[in-house]
């Protein structure tokens, strides 16, 4: 069983819990995640799936 661990897209921090951000890509719907601090600072994330920047 692969343990699979949720990243931040934009800064690369482990997520654990509830802190983060998880959204559906605006152009493909994959899983975007972000932690709270780049949430904030308005950091810009891609998508690694379609490769869609976004704030
Ligand atoms: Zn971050
Ligand atoms: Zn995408």
């Amino acid at each position: 069983m692969t343990e699979k661990s949720d990243r931040c897209m934009s800064c690369g921090v482990t997520l654990i819990g509830p802190i983060g951000a998880r959204f559906p890509c605006p152009d493909c719907g994959e899983i975007i995640m972000r932690c709270n601090r780049c949430r904030k600072q308005s950091n810009s994330y891609t998508c690694p799936n379609c490769g869609f920047v976004g704030p």
